[in-house]
């Protein structure tokens, strides 16, 4: 599988008329040399013309302006592209498909195979969208199957953005995350996992991290049935003691935790419980933001997932919450939160979350900054700064390039026409 993979890749090379790189060669680590037209550097900001980026096995070796392409090398040359490092989002589902929001859910529906092969297409459709790295936060009733294509595309049986996963999510009974409207006497499985105690939501992380979870996912707060509508209040579903136990058993581990919460009390456990990042958070106050702050708590605000996308949808209440979103994104940015980018892709097509970036900078914040929230600032909230979010020495190679200049226009986000991960190159100018 490995060896038929690679020759793909040669294929890949030669169709985009770059090199006649031997099998031999690419396996031994040939130095490719990428040719930049522009270079987008997030750390500092600046852009630079002309740069060339030294790749060796997985890692970069070398980038700079002017760098002399050793001999020998293999060229790719994006000369005519803006290159910048790989995505990262920081808030995917890859185990669902928009057509999962409407309808039956689909634990009735579909099994959790055939929601795998659909897992599989998804994550190749992030990839090409320029995404090399995902946390995946939340298998939405198909178990641990994010675990199973993780392990896939890191054995390189199927191509996919690197996955952080976190299995099955936190949740209490009658909260978010529960089947609603059915029959009581008729067992049919949650979505989440429901833990109405502190001792089971101990064990519960356990028995996650047992089965391969790399994240925590927690309910902080119910969903858009349990918003008050005059208030605009959410359920809280957790103390802050309950938030501090998950954290703690979560840290013997070495892992973090992410909740969804859209404001309130349950928000307010969250940060003080010391959760990573807040997911959504869309009815925060100014309370909640200042904690954040003070805490170093990281947000996603998945701008995008919450606009109405039928008739239907599109009620009183959901154009005041996205109201409210808009102006929580502006007051974040203003006082400092750490912004980290996150979509919620999978409640929408897989392989267009490039539609965030364009929400981001129309509510004000500079293409720049929103650059970085995918990718620097992703990479600290990963704990992963070291090895990726950056084109830098050591690093892993993970590089795109898209058509035009997304810093004068961020619809240039949209046309990402090179992948590279970790060396590998995954999709190429045509
Ligand atoms: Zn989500």
């Amino acid at each position: 599988m490995i060896r038929k993979f690679a020759s793909g890749l040669v294929a890949l090379f030669l169709l985009a008329g770059v090199a006649d790189l031997a099998p031999t060669e690419a396996q031994t680590g040939a130095v490719t040399a990428i040719r930049c037209g522009r270079l987008i550097n997030p750390v500092d900001g600046s852009v630079t013309e002309n740069a060339v980026i030294l790749v060796r096995q997985d890692r970069i070796e070398r980038v700079g302006a002017g760098l002399q392409i050793p001999a020998g090398a293999q060229v790719i040359d994006l000369s005519r592209y803006t290159v910048m490092p790989g995505l990262i989002d920081c808030h995917t589902h890859v185990l669902l498909q928009p057509e999962d929001e409407r309808g039956a859910p689909p634990v009735v529906t579909k099994s959790q195979a055939f929601r795998t092969v659909q897992g599989v297409a998804a994550v190749r459709k992030d990839l090409e969208a320029g995404f090399t790295t995902m946390r995946d936060v939340d298998s939405e009733g198909a178990g641990f199957a994010d675990v199973a294509i993780r392990d896939g595309i890191n054995r390189g049986i199927i191509p996919g953005p690197r996955l952080l996963v976190s299995t099955l999510a936190l949740t209490i009974t009658g909260g978010h995350m529960n089947n609603t409207g059915l029959n009581p006497d008729i067992q049919i499985p949650e979505p989440a996992a429901l833990t109405d105690s502190r001792e089971a939501m101990v064990a519960e992380v356990r028995r996650q991290i047992k089965y391969g979870a790399d994240w925590i996912k927690l309910y902080a707060t119910g969903t858009l049935r349990h918003v008050n509508p005059v208030t605009l209040e959410s359920l809280s579903q957790v103390s802050v003691e309950d938030v501090r136990a998950v954290v703690e058993e979560a840290r013997r581990w070495g892992r973090d935790v992410a909740a969804h919460a859209y404001g309130g009390e349950g928000a307010n456990n969250a940060i003080r419980g010391g959760v990573r990042s807040i997911e959504h958070g869309m009815l925060m106050n100014d309370e909640t933001l200042k904690l954040m702050v003070e805490h170093g708590t990281y947000w996603c605000p998945t701008l995008g997932v919450y606009l109405p996308e039928s008739e239907e949808d599109n009620t009183d209440l959901r154009r005041r919450i996205v109201a409210h979103h808009r102006e929580v994104f502006q007051k974040a940015m203003r006082m400092g939160v750490k912004i980290a980018f996150g979509t919620d892709v999978g409640a929408y097509e897989h392989g267009t979350s490039a539609r965030e970036f364009l929400l981001m900078c129309d509510y004000g914040m500079k293409p720049i900054d929103a650059i970085r929230s995918a990718t620097t600032r992703a990479a600290e909230l990963l704990r992963m700064e070291k090895q990726i979010g950056s084109i830098e020495a050591g690093k892993f190679a993970d590089v795109i390039a898209v058509e035009g200049n997304p810093i004068a226009d961020i619809q240039a986000m949209k046309r990402v026409v090179f992948v590279m991960k970790a060396g590998q190159v995954y999709k190429s100018p045509k």
